[in-house]
């Protein structure tokens, strides 16, 4: 069958990343379309014809799109859509149909509840790919260049006969060895793609593992299977991409990149032995990290980890179940500082409980811990977390939620205690606070000084921060 992967264009001028729980507005970063690299890369092992545009890496408008788009011979249309752009995304369904009568196919991780929902408000989607897009999309491919019957092809929401249809969720996929590497030659460059600044290009994103075994009720991919690549797997693509694209950084983007100390290690090792010369990025959490594997980290290139504390105060953390202390996240932010890596932290204003008190606890733990980086957003009740359920039975939500609106800067929830408007008030006043701490930019200078190649990042980080404090507002950035 002939494929055409679409990575629909930015949104008002903005990057969109498009990745499984990462589907956000973006300013500051493009990434590479990884998901639909690596489902081109598995529908070509299994005979197909496959073709990409990665509208938003090349920042082609959507004008250019429908001229590529009209000259193109496919059969099915697989692209990426986002909560919060649905209705700009979905424009490529309208596109591709007017020239074409290949099946429609979008994929979104963060609404994968609510399928129904996203085929009533998408008139040109033919199938809602809502769940593991690594073993569902064969298996729909297959069938679509067979005889069509999506019956019995899990993870799918779909049109049949003028009504709408969900199967089951698919299973997760059992080896995830066995997943060829990502198309990577699909891409037209990699000059389009960095995080922060073009500082350290090549760059690319990757994911080793995904789902995560913990159950923060706020998380769209709590209590799903941990499902990780072996070192020895990791590293074959990372020699890859060193030999063919002389990369020079990486964002591993697996929500918890070290669920798996050993595994860490085997990594670590092997960038070390074979001279990979990468440097490189992380998620963790706080208590999965300790001073003998974060100096084998910083010594394979390790540059910054990022954590979720979520909250300085205690209670709202036993209530999030983030199964972590404040005293644990306080030792954690230490360790990794002293070790030289660069330490990054995302908090949520809004979680049950959240008060004046609270807001004031997490403001206080930021100011005390000092992490070199961090990101104050308020609670999104996505569909499917306990968060969720909790926000309706309490009356929380603003109203019945329109999941477009479900950004990380603008409030649709309050708590028993505070508005919505509130919530976004103690956002900005935390960054507010760090921004105008003197201790926070002398600590972030010291790190320049002791590391001078991380001058040009951080010089063009500062300058984005203040753009984004006076002009933006701290809003699409993070
Ligand atoms: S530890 Fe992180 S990825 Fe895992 S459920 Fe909690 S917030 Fe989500």
């Amino acid at each position: 069958m002939k494929v055409m992967l679409v990575n629909p264009p930015r949104v008002n001028r903005m990057s969109v990343i498009r990745e499984e729980r990462c589907e956000i507005i973006e300013r500051n970063s493009v990434l590479q379309p990884y998901s639909l690299l690596q489902i081109a890369s598995i529908l070509r092992n299994r005979g197909h014809k496959v073709d990409l545009i990665d509208a938003n890496g090349e920042n082609i408008d959507y004008p250019t799109l429908e001229k590529i788009l009209s000259g193109k011979d496919y059969e099915a249309l697989i692209f990426r859509f986002t909560p919060t752009t649905f209705d700009e995304d979905m424009k490529v369904t309208a596109i591709s149909k007017k020239y074409s009568k290949a099946t429609t196919i979008g994929i979104c991780y963060t609404l994968g509840e609510f399928a129904k929902i996203v085929l009533d408000n998408a008139k040109y989607l033919d199938v809602y790919l809502r769940h593991e897009y690594e073993v569902v999309t064969p298996d729909l491919v297959d069938k679509l260049s067979n005889n069509g019957d999506l019956s019995d092809v899990a993870g799918i929401g779909y049109r049949c006969d003028g009504e709408i249809k969900v199967n089951k969720n698919a299973k997760p996929i059992e080896n995830y060895d066995d997943l060829p590497l990502p198309a990577y030659d699909l891409l037209k460059s990699f000059d389009y793609y960095y995080v922060s600044t073009k500082h350290g290009q090549p760059f690319t994103i990757m994911y080793t593992s995904k789902g995560c075994p913990y159950s923060c009720i706020f998380c769209t991919v709590a209590n799903t299977k941990w499902k990780a690549r072996s070192a020895e797997n990791i590293i074959q693509e990372l020699r890859h991409l060193k030999k063919i694209y002389n990369i020079k950084t990486i964002t591993f983007f697996d929500e918890t990149f070290t669920v798996d100390r050993k595994r860490v290690e085997k990594i670590t090792n092997a960038i070390i032995n074979e001279k990979l010369k990468i440097k490189w990025y992380c998620n963790s959490r706080v208590d999965l990290l300790d001073k003998v594997l974060l100096e084998k980290m910083k010594q394979s290139g390790c540059r910054a980890i990022s954590l979720g504390i979520e909250s300085g105060s205690q209670n709202i953390l036993t209530g999030a179940n983030k199964k972590a202390s404040v005293e644990i996240a306080a030792e954690a932010i230490k360790m990794i500082k002293e070790v030289g890596i660069k330490v990054n932290c995302s908090f949520i204003f809004g979680l049950p409980g959240e008060n004046w008190e609270t807001v004031n606890d997490t403001i206080k733990f930021v100011s005390k811990t000092l992490p070199n980086g961090a990101q104050f957003n308020v609670a999104a009740p996505y569909p499917g977390t306990k968060l969720y359920n909790i926000a309706l039975e309490n009356g929380w939500m603003t109203k019945q939620i329109d999941f477009r609106n479900m950004y990380q800067h603008v409030s649709v929830m309050r708590t028993d205690e505070l508005s919505p408007n509130e919530l976004e008030i103690s956002r900005k006043r935390a960054y507010k606070l760090l921004y105008f701490n003197p201790r926070w930019w002398i600590q972030n200078i010291r790190y320049v000084i002791k590391n001078p190649d991380d001058f040009i990042l951080a010089s063009n980080y500062s300058i984005k921060i203040l753009t984004n404090f006076i002009i933006n507002k701290m809003n699409y950035s993070h």
